[in-house]
């Protein structure tokens, strides 16, 4: 694969699985934008990554910032043709003692967030007639989880964008997938219990946790030319732990 004078839009890429897919791209040749809420974490990545990237803040909540984030990616690069919703948020608990707060938190990040950027882009994608759009959706998602009502929610939510949008924006050349990980090794898992981790591993055929490079190599996939016969699918990258 490869993806010279490509530009790709990463959200939530200063840190875990997004500054991995972060990094196959700017590996396979791509202009890389890496934005981010934590300024620190973007300027680290983009010390990290190379010229490749440059780095933009943007809270995914804010069409202004998102605005601006496209804005500032054709003025440097030229296009926009891959744009990976990634950026997301747990707050877990039970139902029963669930705020509003922590559930709207949780939908205004993960799937308002991918709304906003993803009808933003797609206005700059169907005029150039083509683009990838890939949500990085979980498993929770097609299954549901104990203490997850809002996230499971906002990643099943995810799923009908992703196809609704896969829907109307074919027609122009565009794409639009979802992934569904399963128990991937970051700062977002590592905050599980000992027995929420144990109980996941003992479920996946496949015996390990994913890595976030195990993700990243299936939104590769999706973002490329080989994959351009696929839109509105939902690939599990878990394991096993969902077939
Ligand atoms: P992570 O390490 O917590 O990274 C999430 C990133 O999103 C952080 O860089 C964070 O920025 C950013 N972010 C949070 N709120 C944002 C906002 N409002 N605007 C822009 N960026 C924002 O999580 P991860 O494990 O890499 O997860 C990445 C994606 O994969 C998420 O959508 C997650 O739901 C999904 N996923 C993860 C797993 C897993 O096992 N890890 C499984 C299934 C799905 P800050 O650093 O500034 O907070």
């Amino acid at each position: 694969m490869d993806f010279t004078n490509k530009t790709v839009v990463v959200t939530g890429s200063g840190r875990g699985i997004g500054k991995e897919i972060a990094a196959q791209f700017v590996r396979l040749k791509a202009n890389v934008i890496i934005s981010d809420l934590d300024q620190g974490a973007i300027d680290e990545t983009v010390s990290q990554l190379g010229s490749k990237t440059f780095g933009i803040k943007a809270n995914v909540t804010s069409s202004d910032d998102l605005g601006a984030l496209y804005e500032k990616t054709l003025e440097k690069f030229g296009s926009l043709d891959v744009l990976v919703n990634n950026a997301g948020i747990t707050r877990d608990t039970l139902l029963v003692r669930m705020d509003e707060k922590d559930w709207d938190m949780v939908l205004d990040i993960n799937l308002k967030g991918a709304f906003l950027a993803t009808k933003l882009a797609a206005k700059i994608m169907m005029k150039q007639r083509r683009g990838r759009i890939i949500n990085i959706s979980s498993i929770v998602g097609l299954t549901g989880n104990a203490g997850q009502a809002n996230y499971s929610a906002s990643k099943a939510g995810l799923i009908g964008l992703t196809k609704s949008a896969a829907k109307e924006l074919a027609s122009r050349g565009v794409t639009v997938n979802a992934i569904a990980p399963g128990y991937i090794q970051t700062e977002m898992t590592e905050k599980l219990s000992d027995e929420a981790k144990a109980s996941f591993l003992s479920n996946i055929p496949l015996k390990r946790a994913g890595l976030p490079s195990d993700v990243a190599a299936a939104v590769m996939f999706l973002a490329s030319d080989e994959a351009s016969y696929i839109t509105g699918q939902v690939l599990a990258v878990d394991g096993g732990l969902t077939m």
